[in-house]
């Protein structure tokens, strides 16, 4: 149960061949953390009118089994078996109601800060019980997991920054200053350089790995994208070197997932990183124990 804080301009996307329409609310509840829940096609149909003609600016959703997505960042959808009520008449969205017009105004600067596309919002750095070992992952192949390890750059020759469709990311083959059709998701989009780098995190069990894409990169290596463009394109920069030295011996924290098998900017990281922490970052450096990270130093 939630808050409808806001409504996203609508989209079609072509699914099997028919337009299917899509809508993203962001929504919020107690736990101030806005988030995108997307309705797709008749749940959008049926419900985006009701949305939008509700007494309440802001009126109370129940979203029943919705599946959370990672794409791009942390967010809810509809799915074919989900179940939405809008405005429902119980004592709970009452309550929901009251909070948010006591919680509204920093409920609205977030919503102008768009913090529901910000991982470090939406994924706050967790606890040691719930990080997940190395070999666990390797060996169970989790949708998500939290892990914790040591930092070296992986993959050289580099690639620092692909071309992308501006709109769903996915990578484009072309190049150019105008709008192209973009062959995932159908729009007619401007490209962007996204920053992208691939690195290897190591605990005591094993090793992975991963690629970090965009801000990811970008709070890695501390270059901006377009900066990353440019050094690529000079023939003499070697990034290499200063690369490896920033990231070498770095004690990171990583929310990941598997790369999608559709777009795997790079083919030997098995993994994307949706959010990272450096651990010097959460904890002063002294009080930092090797032992209690499980990682040998
Ligand atoms: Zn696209």
């Amino acid at each position: 149960m939630a808050v409808i804080l806001h409504a996203l301009p609508n989209k079609i996307i072509p699914v099997e061949g028919a337009p299917c329409v899509l809508r993203d609310y962001v929504i919020a509840n107690e736990d101030m953390k806005p988030l995108i829940l997307t309705l797709r096609g008749e749940f959008e149909e049926i419900y985006g009118p009701t949305i939008a003609a509700a007494k309440d600016p802001f009126p109370v959703i129940i979203a029943i089994r919705v599946k959370a997505t990672t794409n791009h960042y942390l967010s809810l959808s509809t799915e074919s078996s989900s179940v939405i009520l809008i405005a429902p008449i119980a004592q709970q969205a009452m309550h929901l109601q009251n909070w948010h017009h006591t919680h509204a105004d920093v409920l609205r600067q977030m919503l102008n800060q768009s913090s529901y596309t910000n991982p470090r919002i939406l994924l706050p750095p967790v606890n040691n019980n719930r990080i997940t070992h190395i070999a666990t992952v390797l060996q169970q192949k989790p949708r998500t997991a939290w892990i914790q390890g040591i930092v070296e750059l992986d993959c050289v020759p580099l690639k620092l920054t692909y071309i992308a469709c501006s709109l769903c990311y996915y990578p484009s083959k072309l190049v150019s200053n105008l709008p192209v059709p973009c062959q995932h998701c159908r729009s007619n989009a401007d490209l962007v350089p996204r920053a992208l780098i691939a690195i290897s995190l190591t605990d005591a069990t094993g090793s992975l790995c991963a690629a970090a894409i965009d801000i990811e990169a970008e709070r890695l290596i501390q270059y901006s994208t377009a900066e990353l463009y440019y050094l690529q394109q000079e023939q003499n920069v070697d990034l290499t070197q200063y690369l490896a030295r920033t990231l070498h011996g770095k004690l990171l924290m990583c929310y990941i997932k598997p790369s999608p098998s559709k777009f795997k900017p790079i083919r030997r990281a098995a993994y994307e990183i949706i959010t990272s922490y450096a651990i010097d970052e959460l904890f002063n450096a002294e009080n930092i124990n090797m032992n209690n990270l499980n990682i040998n130093g």
